[in-house]
């Protein structure tokens, strides 16, 4: 009898859902309330396993508002720089190229001037979903500030990367935001920076980073200079080249 009990009592304190009360065990009086204690027991554990739940689904969430920036959902300036950091590491390890683009749209401020402020933050979101929808699996696009976002590409050398922000710049050119008023055209201008001009001496660190974003923006300096809607690529000891195709 001892034995089958304490059978009963593992069972219940293991199976899921708890077995019955036992016809022969309930006549026992401390045994009904050792199976009436041990129940409450499971139930209050399940109920804070549920709570454990809701708090980890917060915790995700305040972590995604952390990291993205709420209007259009693309990262962060911070997340950017701490991915970034990541994956430059990772590039340099694997020794594979791999860089940045920085990206700003052209005459953001007569867009919002003529349209408004809301249809101006439409475009933002709209640059963001045409990018975001043709990006490599490794790849991640960053709001580092106002109309400007950072663009990283993994594993590819400069050219590909010049070829990637040709084609966001194709595709923005001619994929007009429909505003209640009719379809409204906007374009960027576009500085490309790979980590092959990049000296790793130091070692791979904010500062790195920071100086790399430091030449792509140069190099979208050059782009707005040249008459906006262009790539320009920084090259190092040399003047910034300007691809051709965005002539
Ligand atoms: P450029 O071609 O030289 O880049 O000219 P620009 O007018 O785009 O540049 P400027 O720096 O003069 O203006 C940037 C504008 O971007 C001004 C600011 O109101 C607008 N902007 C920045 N953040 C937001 C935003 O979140 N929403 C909207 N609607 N506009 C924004
Ligand atoms: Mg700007
Ligand atoms: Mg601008």
């Amino acid at each position: 009898m001892a034995d089958k009990m304490l059978r009963y009592i593992l069972k219940l304190l293991k199976d899921d859902p708890p077995p019955e009360l036992d016809e022969k065990l309930s006549r026992i009086p401390e045994f009904c309330e050792i199976y009436s204690e041990i129940l409450s027991i499971r139930e209050i554990l399940s109920g804070m396993k549920s709570e454990e739940r809701i708090f980890k689904e917060r915790e995700t969430r305040l972590q995604y508002l952390a990291n993205h920036d709420s209007l259009t959902g693309a990262v962060n300036r911070r997340a950017f720089m701490e991915q970034a950091l990541i994956e430059i590491q990772n590039n340099i390890k694997n020794h594979t190229p791999c860089g940045v683009v920085m990206m700003d749209l052209d005459f953001f401020k007569k867009f919002n001037d003529t349209y408004g402020h809301i249809a101006g933050d439409k475009v933002l979101r709209h640059l963001v979903a045409l990018i975001s929808a043709s990006m490599r699996k490794n790849d991640f696009l960053g709001r580092y500030g106002g109309e400007e976002f950072l663009f990283f590409f993994d594993n590819a050398d400069k050219k590909t990367g010049v070829a990637i922000a040709e084609r966001f710049r194709r595709t923005l050119e001619s994929s007009p935001v429909q505003l209640e008023t009719g379809p409204a055209f906007i374009t960027a201008s576009f500085g490309v920076a790979s980590i092959e001009d990049e000296d790793v001496g130091d070692g791979v660190n904010e500062a790195f980073i920071e100086e790399l974003i430091n030449h792509a923006d140069q190099a979208l300096y050059q782009a707005k200079n040249l008459g906006r809607n262009k790539v320009v690529s920084f090259n190092r000891g040399g003047d910034a080249k300007i691809n051709l195709q965005s002539m």
